[in-house]
């Protein structure tokens, strides 16, 4: 079976009922309005070129795309069919907002075989989603959910953090609201303050202060593993570099990292050693100084040793001698002193899950990296 890449057509707050606190799709996008039919055929046939191999799906992102007249609606669609009967493409893909989907945009969606639609939840606290001035509740946001699957049509869901009004409890809310919904997937977009944003001027009144890189890379982090517990996968954390995000000036505050998954995957990490280290005090206590073999899989090396071996250099400042072993075997293990200890992971995420307002509670008071263990 082939992997399939998604051919994204940005069009830009296209259809947006007004511009959100925090967005500037732009910004984020790089482009400025929204291509023609033409331009859309000149970039799928570019990535058709650049990725033989592939199957491709196209997708309309940045903007409100079943707010738009129905007519250009139509025209995108019409496109994005004709390449798919032509064998060009294999699905269509588009974002919108969860409250703009009545039930004649949901024919249309249907009508055209539309396979996945992305919706910008952002939040499920109406505290929340009022602070950011979304024009929507919470109640309306899941009716918008269940009405795509009643349908059939597969959904994502874009859920950021760090929004005004978030100090950790109304994410814990919403992570345990989208595990219960079940969407097909979710992305995770820490907030930036963008130049030309409400949000940058919350920001200059002192109304608003942003995550640090360490408390998204934390909540991200945590966030992910709950959801994918869950078995709702996460596509994405935090925003793709790009032109627009890539110029300094187009930021003016925020946890912007270009490889924040990274991050978040090597933080939950350390929380999970720091968890193991915690059930075996006495075994640990007595193995400062001896060589930790982390044993697992090549592909689990980044995620375990963390975005340029930060997990290891943190072993290594408390005393330990950490290496790396490959092993072809599922699972992870840490071995020490003859002795193996499997990787918790599975019961640290079950724990996370049990108390996660008061694990992000922690992650917002603290911003230190998970390593009060006192061996
Ligand atoms: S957040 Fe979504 S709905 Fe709001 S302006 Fe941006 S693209 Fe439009």
């Amino acid at each position: 079976m082939k992997a399939t890449k998604i051919i994204p057509i940005f069009l830009p707050e296209a259809g947006c009922p007004q511009r959100c606190l925090f967005c500037s799709q732009p910004l984020i996008s790089g482009q400025a309005g929204k291509p023609d039919p033409a331009a859309v055929g000149d970039t799928v046939r570019r990535w058709l070129e650049k990725s033989p191999g592939y199957e491709f799906d196209l997708a309309f992102y940045g903007g409100t795309f079943t707010a738009l007249p129905p007519s250009v609606q139509e025209q995108y669609l019409e496109l994005a069919d004709s390449y798919r009967r032509q064998g060009m493409i294999v699905g269509i893909r588009l974002s919108t907002r969860p409250d703009c989907l009545t039930d004649q945009a949901c024919e249309l969606l249907q009508h055209y075989r539309v396979t996945i639609v992305e919706l910008g939840v952002q939040s499920l606290s109406d505290q929340v989603l009022s602070a950011c001035q979304r024009g929507y509740t919470a109640r309306q946001a899941i009716d918008g959910f269940e009405r795509l699957r009643r349908r059939g049509i597969k959904t994502g869901i874009q859920l950021m953090l760090g929004l005004p009004g978030d100090d950790g409890r109304p994410l814990a809310d919403t992570i345990e609201e989208v595990c219960r919904l079940g969407p097909d997937y979710a992305r995770l977009y820490p907030a930036i303050v963008l130049a030309g944003t409400g949000l940058a001027g919350l920001w200059r009144r002192g109304g608003y202060r942003p995550l640090t890189l360490r408390q998204a890379a934390g909540l991200a982090g945590i966030s992910a593993a709950v959801l994918t517990g869950a078995g709702v996968k996460v596509m994405r954390i935090g925003l793709q570099a790009g032109p627009g995000l890539d110029d300094e000036g187009s930021r003016l505050a925020g946890p912007y990292h270009p490889a924040l998954g990274e991050l978040a995957a090597g933080d939950f990490a350390r929380r999970v050693f720091v968890h193991s280290f915690s059930g075996h005090r006495d075994f640990w206590r007595a193995s400062l100084g001896k060589v930790v073999e982390i044993v697992g899989r090549q592909q689990m090396r980044g995620k375990i040793c963390g975005h340029r071996n930060e997990n290891i250099n943190f072993l290594s400042r408390h005393g330990f001698r950490p290496v790396y072993r490959h092993s072809d075997n599922p699972g992870v293990e840490l071995c020490c002193r003859n002795r193996t200890i499997d990787w918790p992971y599975d019961q640290f995420v079950a724990r996370c899950r049990m108390g996660l307002a008061g694990i992000f509670a922690e992650v917002m008071e603290n911003d230190t990296e998970a390593e009060e263990f006192c061996i």
